[in-house]
């Protein structure tokens, strides 16, 4: 992101700035974790680095191709696939198959019953929930739905906002080793999450944000503990 801002509703009394400026390399190959209050921009971010949103300033680009170019927007959105903070806006098929099977079939990729079962499979889905409806499932096993659903696209970069956020234990736990599997076969990822405990254990990579801005970007560890020195308060870090 290059001097990336993003206003809601500009130029309108209902104008807010949700990003201001923003400078940030994320890099391949990691997990980062953005971590920042409620409202500081972190939904927002993600939603600028497929293309769903664009800069009102600045310039988002991946792999050296800007969001805005609207001819390269479809590969764009191949290789990076954005997870919900709410993924059940993101299921709409009638059965867990057609779910898994829509997405890819956008970018020419025909995903077979054997292939759902293994998506179904490596999200800790039962495979007996094949022919159900999506909206029978829990919230958590929505989330899970959702999440195989992008991975049949195979994308190089995966962004999930609140990837864990009303799974059990076990529901976690198999998200984590997800994510940390992914991460080992090269895919980058990048999470936005409100606990630091999930964060500590998988991310490389840290970006803080609040109200906008960047407060900190770097190394995990360097990054919570230049947050403790600078005393920044409310981000319930965790105690190595
Ligand atoms: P949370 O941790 O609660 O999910 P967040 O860090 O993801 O918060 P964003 O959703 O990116 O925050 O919101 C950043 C700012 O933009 C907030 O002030 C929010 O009220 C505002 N905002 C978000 N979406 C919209 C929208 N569709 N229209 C207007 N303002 C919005
Ligand atoms: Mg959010």
């Amino acid at each position: 992101l290059k001097n990336v801002s993003f206003i809601y509703n500009p130029g309108t009394p209902l104008e807010v700035y949700a990003l201001n400026q923003i400078k940030v390399t994320l890099e391949e190959g990691l997990i980062t974790g953005v971590i920042g209050p409620t409202g500081s921009g972190k939904s927002t971010l993600l939603m600028l680095l497929n293309g769903l949103l664009k800069p009102n300033r600045g310039e988002v680009t991946v792999d050296g191709i800007s969001t805005t170019q609207k001819q390269e927007l479809k590969a764009i959105r191949k290789k990076v696939q954005l997870i919900f903070q709410y993924p059940e806006y993101q299921l709409f098929a009638e059965t867990v198959f057609e779910e898994i099977a829509f997405g890819p079939k956008n970018f020419g990729i025909e995903i077979t019953e054997q292939k759902a079962l293994e998506l179904l499979e490596q999200v800790g889905l039962d495979k007996g929930c094949l022919y159900r409806s999506p909206f029978e499932l829990s919230g958590g096993e929505k989330r899970r739905l959702a999440i195989a659903s992008v991975l049949g696209i195979s994308p190089k970069y995966l962004i999930l906002d609140e990837p864990a956020a009303a799974l059990d234990p076990l529901g976690k736990e198999t998200i984590y080793r997800l994510l940390l599997s992914l991460k080992n076969q090269g895919v980058t990822v990048v999470i936005v999450s409100h606990n630091m405990d999930e964060v500590a254990l998988l991310c490389d990579r840290i970006l803080v944000l609040d109200r906008g801005n960047v407060v900190a970007y770097g190394e995990k560890t360097e990054v919570f503990l230049s947050l403790l020195e600078r005393n920044v308060p409310g981000l319930n870090l965790p105690v190595y």
